[in-house]
């Protein structure tokens, strides 16, 4: 028997990942999916601009699109919701007693909310047990990061926890499904480069800081690194590609950081985890790698690959990041912290108990 989910904010960009990545997973049946005013009512084939590859399993075709206020049939809900509305939405989930997994930026920085990337800190969930006193509701509000950081700090937390990591320096290179559907509009994207994604500096600044930071006595104190991060929307459909310059608490060669990026494995519980990716970073030192569209889908767009390991003149090292901002980004990590918590007991069952 599988766990009931259910996806808010379905018809997005986000959500019909999420609705991809359900159809036939393992562990969890997609059992609602709901939306806005305009889409609610409908089915979720006649709702949806679906694009996604492959067709849109039929079952979930005839799903009725519904109003996103509880309760809904689901043990777990995923959000990947508008970000001005995420809020009083997803607190009110948690309040009905789900298990709220949520993609937005609203709960992020909240100090009794995990912002988890599972293979890094996943000893953070247990800011839950705080949060549910604190707030008085039997459910949860966990989140995934933003869709940069969440490829950032995976593959700077082998680094950080082998040499310490000081400084950083970030330029991104974000697609432009980061923006949602229908995003940017084409005649200010294409053959152009933006200079500006709006918020996403200061994100990716402190929620770098909380995901690596250290979780003792019931908070996180964030890991004491200085960023400077510039952000720019570029012509690309999917993947984030980031370069970033290093600087540790001693000088630390390419070769010593490229072996801790290839040793870097899971904690063996989230390793098994059925959306966790073997390995997680793939270091490629092929000279013009990673590049989005011919690296994007290692681990199933799990993975993040790092590349081009070099000394830096003004810090320690230069290198450059590659991730899937819909999946490791969003959909596909969500997924995988709801199997983390599956895993370790910490989603309730619906009366009638059903799990995996
Ligand atoms: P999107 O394509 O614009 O989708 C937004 C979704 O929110 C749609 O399903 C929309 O439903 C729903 N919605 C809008 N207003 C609503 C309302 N008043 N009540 C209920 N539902 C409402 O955006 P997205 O890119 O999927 O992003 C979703 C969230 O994930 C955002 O918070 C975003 O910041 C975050 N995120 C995005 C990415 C990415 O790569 N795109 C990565 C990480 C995080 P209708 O179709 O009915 O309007």
């Amino acid at each position: 028997m599988k766990t009931p989910v259910a996806v808010l904010g379905a018809t997005g960009t986000v959500g019909q990942k999420f609705v991809r990545l359900l159809a036939d997973h393992p562990w969890f049946e997609l059992v609602a999916v709901a939306a806005s005013s305009n889409s609610a009512g409908r089915s979720y084939r006649d709702a949806v601009r679906w694009r996604e590859a492959g067709e849109l399993p039929s079952s979930i075709g005839q799903l009725p699109v519904r109003d996103c206020t509880p309760p809904l049939p689901g043990a777990v809900v995923f959000s990947a919701l508008d970000a001005e509305v995420a809020g009083p939405i997803e607190q009110a989930f948690a309040k009905a007693g789900a298990t709220v997994v949520t993609n937005t930026r609203t709960h992020r920085m909240e100090p009794d909310v995990p912002l988890l990337i599972p293979e890094v800190n996943p000893e953070h969930v247990a800011l839950v047990d705080c949060q549910r006193e604190t707030r008085g509701w039997s459910g949860a509000i966990l989140a995934n990061p933003n869709c940069s950081t969440a490829a950032l700090a995976l593959a700077l937390a082998p680094l950080h926890r082998a040499f310490g990591i000081e400084q950083l320096f970030v330029s991104t290179m974000q697609a432009v499904s980061g923006a949602g559907y229908p995003g940017v509009p084409s005649l200010d994207i294409v053959g152009n480069v933006i200079p500006y994604v709006g918020g996403e500096e200061e994100k990716i600044e402190r929620e770098s800081r909380k995901i690596l930071g250290r979780f003792a006595s019931g908070t996180v104190e964030p890991a004491a690194i200085t960023l400077s991060v510039h952000s720019n929307r570029v012509a690309v459909v999917d993947g984030h590609l980031l370069t970033v310059s290093v600087g540790f608490r001693e000088r630390v060669s390419p070769a010593a950081a490229a072996s801790a990026l290839r040793e870097f494995r899971a904690p063996a519980p989230v390793a098994a985890l059925p959306s966790s990716p073997n390995p997680p970073v793939e270091v490629d030192e092929r000279t013009d790698r990673p590049q989005p569209r011919l690296d994007l889908n290692r681990g199933g767009g799990m993975a993040v690959t790092v590349g081009r390991i070099r000394a830096c003149p003004i810090l320690d090292l230069r290198l450059v990041v590659l991730g899937h901002n819909t999946v490791r980004g969003a959909a596909g990590q969500g997924v995988q912290i709801a199997e983390l918590l599956l895993a370790s007991g910490r989603i309730p069952q619906p009366s009638g108990g059903r799990g995996r």
